[in-house]
């Protein structure tokens, strides 16, 4: 099944590099981009809630991120949620999670009008392709359209998010038994996933962690 669906973007030039590619992006690149994998990919926080990353967010990473966000890269977005599927898999977390339902962190309507699709549902579309989990990406919605987290203090990150989320429609169609799971593109100091996380508590949701294509590293 994944060998069919790459084959569907054969010749395409690599979106990093332009070179000829023959999956999305280039085996040059693509070995640049294994290299920013992390060797621990996971851990828990005090309050047992999973932190599962792919790689750092750095070098071509973060210009594979930036060419997904800004360039319009959708297959780039697909893919590289499957990367981080199958990280899940190889982690041993689909025996251990076996049902979850997976929510992508929403975009504002008016950020998504602009962009035209959300990077993280992107993400989450790839991670489910290979996990088999079940993909509900209106179970929240952003009913605050924040500035961009980079650069703030984190009391000013709390401020830019507090309150920028709600249930969304979704929550009629969800098998309420599932733990869910929150996907993201870049994970910084968690500010973001925790206000998405207690609006699914509101509502009786157990979240198990996020799964998110990159972590900024914090020291
Ligand atoms: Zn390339």
């Amino acid at each position: 099944m994944l060998n069919n669906f790459l084959s569907l973007f054969l010749k395409d030039n690599c979106p990093l590099c332009q070179r000829t590619a023959e999956k999305i992006i280039c085996s040059y690149c693509q070995q640049k981009i294994d290299l920013c994998q992390l060797d621990s990919s996971q851990e828990l926080t005090s309050d047992n809630f999973l932190i599962f990353a792919w790689g750092k967010y750095d070098g071509t990473l973060k210009r594979a991120i930036a060419s997904l966000k800004y360039n319009g890269n959708r297959n780039l977005g697909v893919l590289m949620g499957q990367w981080l599927g199958k990280k899940w898999l190889d982690s041993g977390n689909k025996e251990k999670y076996k049902k979850l339902t997976v929510i992508p962190i929403p975009l504002h309507p008016e950020k998504l009008k602009q962009r035209g699709f959300n990077q993280a549902e992107l993400i989450a579309r790839g991670f489910t392709r290979i996990t088999g989990y079940s993909l509900k990406p209106n179970l929240l919605q952003r009913v605050k359209d924040t500035t961009a987290m980079f650069g703030l203090n984190p009391s000013a990150r709390k401020k830019n998010i507090s309150k920028a989320f709600e249930i969304g429609k979704d929550l009629a169609t969800i098998n309420k038994s599932y733990p869910t799971l929150i996907v993201d593109d870049i994970y910084t100091t968690g500010t973001t996933v925790n206000e998405a996380r207690q609006v699914l508590t509101k509502h009786k949701l157990l979240s198990v962690g996020v799964a998110t294509l990159s972590k900024v590293n914090s020291e």
